[in-house]
């Protein structure tokens, strides 16, 4: 692919040797996910966005540091995604009306927060409050919801609300995106909603226990 600075050959044994990992490495043109690790039967399985073909070694240093530790800090990541923002693809098609701010809280800034603590700043999808319905009951499932195609997270507007703790409003936020970290292209036709993984990556979560017990005992 000449046009490039690293192959994916000379990529994947860069970071093999920083992080000491055996490592697959998958190059996508995922508009959402810029980078994505999970575990593999053999070693770690590392879906990086076709932006890093061309990044400094400084950068490949980070991903590896990042695959050692994953509570290490990654400026240069963060960095190199923003200053190639330019290079995803943008899959949206019409403008989407989005609302962050509301009564009690701001989904930008839980997003941005959340984004930085789980994803290394990876996410790049479009938060927005949805628009309020007359119904009166909400099922616990449709707090929220991710648009793959789009590209969209939208939040139920009840719990924008002073009765619901903030961690609840993280907890959402955090699912939906996880859903956009790991929002792969079904290979067989099926794709798990929640898959073991998704499951798995779910509970990291801080409050993940707090969360349950809370969402559990509440009718909205
Ligand atoms: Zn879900």
């Amino acid at each position: 692919m000449g046009r490039y600075l690293h192959s994916t050959l000379s990529l994947k044994a860069h970071i093999e040797e920083v992080s000491g990992k055996v490592v697959t490495l998958k190059i996508t043109d995922n508009t959402t996910s810029m980078l994505s690790v999970s575990h593999g039967v053999k070693g770690l399985i590392v879906r990086i966005n076709q932006m890093f073909l061309d990044a400094e070694p400084e950068v490949i240093n980070e991903i590896g540091a990042l695959l050692k530790d994953t509570k290490v800090k990654t400026p240069l990541i963060r960095q190199y995604i923003r200053n190639n923002s330019n290079r995803i693809k943008k899959v949206t098609h019409r403008k989407i009306l989005t609302t962050h701010q509301g009564r009690h809280y701001n989904l930008l800034d839980i997003y941005n927060r959340i984004n930085e603590e789980y994803f290394c700043g990876s996410i790049n999808a479009v938060i927005t409050w949805g628009k309020k319905t007359r119904k009166r009951r909400v099922k616990t499932r449709r707090l929220g919801s991710y648009h793959g195609p789009s590209n969209v997270i939208r939040l139920n507007p009840v719990l924008d609300s002073a009765t619901i703790p903030q961690y609840i409003l993280e907890y959402v936020v955090y699912h939906e995106m996880l859903h956009a970290a790991i929002n792969v292209a079904p290979s067989n036709g099926k794709r798990r909603v929640h898959s073991n993984e998704f499951k798995q990556r779910e509970k990291l979560f801080k409050y993940y226990n707090p969360a349950m017990a809370f969402l559990q005992s509440k009718t909205f």
